[in-house]
C-alpha cells in the first residue's frame, strides 16, 4: 500500500518520494484521513511511530492551496515539550512542503536562541510556528504575534508535556488561541492526565489508539548483562567491538558522567560525544546533526534524547545506568529499531539495580535473559534471586507487610 490511497497532490507524492517514505505507517493510515475530515482528533501511538507526518502530510495538503502573495497569516501553531523535537517537526514541515509552488514560512519558536531573528520573522508573515510553550509565552508577552488566525492547534508529545510541567502554560496559551479551530493531540501513552489536558483543548475528539502489537518495540533485541559498575566502559568497547556497532547511543544517569566518559572514549580513538541539558542550543544541535551524520560513533546522554527525537540507524541502545522510571525503558529503547529496521538494546545490571530492572520487565511483560560475559567477573549476591522465584524486597516493609501487619489483609 502506497500513500497513492490519499490522492495527494503531485508535489506532496514528490516529496514524499524524495525522502524515501513509501509505505504510509498504521498511525499515518488512519490519521491523514481523519484529518481531512476536519475532525479534533486525539491521537496514541508509541514513539517511533510516525506521527509526526500523520498531521504534517494532511495540514500541508490544505495549505498548499493557498496561492495568494499577500503577508502569510499564522494557520498553524505545533506546540511540542522541547527545542530538538521543535525543530525536528519544523523540518518535516519544510522537507515535505519543499515542492510547492509558493513557499510556506515556517518559524521554529525556541529557548536558547536569540529572540530578535524569531520575532522578525513572526513579523515577516509566516504560515505555521512550531513552539515550545515557554519562549511562545515570551514573545505572546511581548505582543509581536497574531494568533487570531489560527486554524489547526496541535499539541505533539502531550505526555511529556505534561511531565514536564507545562500545565500552566498550555492554560494560558489555549486562553488567546480562537475557539474556532481544529485540534490534534499525539501522546505516546494515554494517562488520566492527558485525557485532563484533552478535555481543556476539545470536548469532542474522535480517539485513534494504535495498539502496541504494532509498534516495534518487538524488533528490538533487548539484552541485559550482569557487570560490575567499574567494568562498565570496558564492557561497553567489548560490545562495541565484538557486534560491530557503527551508531550507538548510551544512556547515563547524569551530565557530569556523560561529559567524563565521552571524554575516556575519545581519548581511546572512538568518534564519541555527550550529549545533555548544560550545553547550549547551538551546541546540542551541531552533536545532534554529526551523531545523526555518522561523524559521531558514540553518543553518551541523559534522558533529554529518550522521547521523540528520530535518529535513524541507531544499531543500539545502551542503558548504562537504568532509567528512574519504568516508562522512559521504553522511551530510551524505542530510539532504536525505528521504522521497521532492527535494533538491539543492552542494560547493564549488577546487584543494587537488578531490582529496579525486574519492576521495567514486569511492568512490560518482558522476560530478558540475564547475561554474564566471558573475562567480565560478577559474583550475584545470594538475596538478589533469580527469576521464577520470589520478588526481591528490600530492607524496608512493602505496603502490603504493613497492612497484613495491621490485620487488613
Ligand atoms: P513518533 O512521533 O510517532 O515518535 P516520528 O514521527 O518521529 O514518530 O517518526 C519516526 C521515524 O520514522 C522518523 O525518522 C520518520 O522520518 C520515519 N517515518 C515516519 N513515517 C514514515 C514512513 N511512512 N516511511 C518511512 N519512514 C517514516
Ligand atoms: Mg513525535
Amino acid at each position: 500500500m502506497s500513500f497513492d490511497i490519499f490522492n495527494l497532490s503531485l508535489e506532496l507524492s514528490k516529496a514524499l518520494e524524495k525522502n524515501n517514505y513509501k509505505t504510509p505507517t498504521p498511525v499515518q493510515k488512519e490519521v491523514i484521513p481523519l484529518v481531512k475530515t476536519k475532525q479534533d482528533i486525539m491521537v496514541q501511538a508509541k514513539t517511533g511511530s510516525g506521527k509526526t507526518a500523520s498531521f504534517v502530510i494532511p495540514i500541508l495538503e490544505t495549505l498548499k492551496e493557498n496561492k495568494d502573495n499577500k503577508k502569510a497569516k499564522i494557520k498553524v501553531l505545533v506546540l511540542a515539550p522541547t527545542r530538538e523535537l521543535t525543530l525536528q517537526i519544523a523540518e518535516s514541515f519544510s522537507t515535505l512542503s519543499r515542492f510547492f509552488p509558493k513557499v510556506l514560512s515556517i518559524v521554529s519558536v525556541i529557548g536558547g536562541e536569540k529572540i530578535g531573528e524569531q520575532l522578525l520573522k513572526i513579523q515577516k508573515g509566516c504560515d505555521i510556528v512550531v513552539a515550545t510553550p515557554g519562549r511562545l509565552l515570551d514573545i505572546i508577552g511581548k505582543k509581536q504575534i497574531d494568533l487570531s488566525t489560527i486554524e489547526y492547534f496541535v499539541l505533539d508529545e502531550a505526555d511529556k508535556m505534561l511531565d514536564l510541567g507545562f500545565v500552566q502554560e498550555l492554560d494560558e496559551i489555549l486562553k488567546i488561541i480562537p475557539k474556532n479551530r481544529q485540534n490534534l493531540l499525539f501522546s505516546a501513552t494515554y494517562s488520566q492526565k492527558v485525557i485532563d489536558i484533552a478535555s481543556k483543548i476539545t470536548s469532542n475528539a474522535v480517539k485513534v489508539e494504535i495498539k502496541d502489537s504494532t509498534t516495534h518495540v518487538e524488533e528490538i533485541t533487548q539484552r541485559a548483562i550482569f557487570v560490575k559498575k567499574e567494568d562498565r566502559s570496558a564492557l561497553l568497547r567489548h560490545l562495541i567491538k565484538e557486534n560491530k556497532f557503527k551508531s550507538v547511543l548510551v544512556f547515563m544517569a547524569n551530565k557530569r558522567a556523560t561529559d567524563n566518559i565521552a571524554n575516556k572514549f575519545i581519548k581511546k580513538g572512538y568518534e564519541a560525544e555527550s550529549f545533555h541539558g548544560d550545553l547550549t542550543q547551538e551546541e546540542r544541535n551541531l552533536t545532534l546533526n554529526d551523531f545523526k551524520d555518522k561523524k559521531i560513533d558514540i553518543l553518551f546522554s541523559t534522558d533529554i534524547a529518550s522521547r521523540g527525537l528520530h535518529i535513524d540507524d541507531i544499531d543500539c541502545v545502551v542503558n548504562f545506568d537504568l532509567p528512574r522510571g519504568t516508562e522512559d525503558y521504553i522511551h530510551r529503547i524505542g530510539r532504536t529499531a525505528r521504522a521497521g529496521k532492527s535494533g538491539t538494546a543492552i542494560s547493564f545490571l549488577d546487584n543494587e539495580n537488578l531490582s529496579h530492572f525486574k519492576l521495567i520487565e514486569k511492568r512490560y511483560n518482558l522476560d530478558i535473559k540475564k547475561e554474564q560475559i566471558e573475562g567480565f567477573d560478577f559474583t550475584l549476591l545470594k538475596n538478589t534471586k533469580q527469576k521464577g522465584t520470589a520478588p526481591v524486597k528490600g530492607k524496608r516493609k512493602s505496603k502490603k507487610d504493613k497492612l497484613r501487619e495491621q490485620g487488613l489483609l
